[in-house]
């Protein structure tokens, strides 16, 4: 078990790393050695850093920890969507989902391996369809445990995610600093080298934290969850809408837009006779002209135990129809795999539940 005290060594940023072993007396150039065993040859421990010193090997395994993120579970083939199932080192469950290079997710081209990760354990938000929320809230994720979630699939893959997009379980917004913390990482030359267009944060829609992430310098890409295109509809689906209704939602975007000179994208769930009226079609054209965002309608994926359900073929097409009329750029998502692709937060809960049935020990 890690000890509480230390911190994982793949938390740190560059110049943390640097700042650590400039106080160790090392010189310089080992830090970039450091990064290399992490991150480009990512050994799983400080002793198979072979080119360092054995005392400076043995002097960082004093200092920091190497945790590991154990796979319980995959489930999918190599060519279709994959989810991971990981146990961190206090025993708590997370997945990320791996998805392969045909389905052209946000607009990028449709030659993405694009990797789905999760940034809490559980999540405090409680959307009503949502799988993650069901069983609360139990903690963030630390900057290390994220990045790790894609150096594992990675590795287990033997191949090179190029897109990567927030929308595993919990709300990376409202763990602002171990998300950017990762980000950065992610980003870095010296860490996974993946380029800020490249990364998608979703969020279900806090206000504040959209600001605050205008005002940071990456260019990474927004997705809001918007699921609702009225008060009444969304507040009735994500309670989040009572405290940032739509109004203070969308000018929290118009700012991120009008400083990051960037589309967003606004996710909208269709649910059945729930979100999937003419009408709101209608009120969500009028959003998404505002803030010349694009929409990515997503078929409802069910989840056991809620009474939600996808709208027929026709009604989604319809709806897509309705925001294709009106000149805003709009996609829907025809996925395959429906099972597998089984939303956020749903191979854990399953998983929870078999452990509390003593099946898993
Ligand atoms: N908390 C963030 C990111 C994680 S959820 C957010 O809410 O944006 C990522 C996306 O998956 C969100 O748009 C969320 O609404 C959506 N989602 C959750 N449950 C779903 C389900 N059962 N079917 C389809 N999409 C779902
Ligand atoms: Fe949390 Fe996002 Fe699920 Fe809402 S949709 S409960 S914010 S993970």
């Amino acid at each position: 078990m890690a000890d509480t005290a230390k911190i994982d060594i793949k938390s740190l940023q560059f110049e943390e790393l640097q700042e650590t072993l400039r106080g160790l007396g090392e010189p310089s150039y080992r830090v970039g050695q450091i990064a290399d065993w992490l991150y480009k040859k990512r050994v799983e421990s400080f002793e198979n850093m072979t080119n360092l010193p054995h005392a400076l090997r043995a002097q960082l395994a004093t200092l920091f920890t190497f945790d590991r993120l154990e796979i319980v579970r995959v489930l999918g083939s190599r060519d279709t969507t994959r989810k991971f199932l990981f146990r961190l080192a206090d025993g708590n469950l997370i997945e990320s989902v791996l998805i392969p290079a045909s389905s052209a997710l946000y607009g990028e081209k449709s030659d993405r391996r694009t990797i789905c990760i999760s940034t809490q354990v559980g999540c405090a938000y409680g959307c009503k369809f949502c799988a993650s929320g069901l069983d609360g809230f139990s903690r963030n994720l630390r900057a290390n445990e994220i990045v790790h979630q894609i150096l594992a699939v990675e590795n287990q893959n033997d191949e090179k995610v190029d897109n990567i997009v927030f929308m595993g379980m919990g709300e990376p917004l409202a763990n602002f600093d171990n998300v950017m913390r990762a980000i950065r990482i992610i980003n870095a030359r010296w860490g996974l080298g993946i380029g800020a267009r490249h990364i998608t944060v979703s969020t279900s829609g806090l206000a504040p934290q959209i600001r605050k992430l205008a005002d940071e310098p990456v260019q990474i890409r927004l997705a809001v969850s918007l699921h609702g295109a009225t008060d009444e509809v969304r507040s009735q689906i994500m309670p989040i809408n009572r405290r940032y209704n739509i109004e203070t939602l969308l000018s929290a975007c118009d700012y991120y837009v009008t400083h990051k000179k960037q589309r967003l994208t606004f996710e909208y769930i269709l649910i059945a006779d729930t979100n999937d009226s003419d009408e709101q079609a209608a009120a969500l054209v009028k959003h998404a002209r505002r803030l010349n965002a694009k929409v990515n309608l997503i078929p409802y994926n069910t989840v056991e135990d809620l009474p939600w359900s996808r709208p027929s073929r026709t009604r989604q097409e319809k709806f897509l129809s309705i925001l294709r009329a009106q000149g805003i750029a709009a996609t829907l998502r025809r996925e395959k795999g429906h099972d597998i692709e089984a939303a956020c937060g749903q191979l854990r809960l399953q998983t929870d539940r078999e452990k509390r049935q003593q099946i898993i020990a």
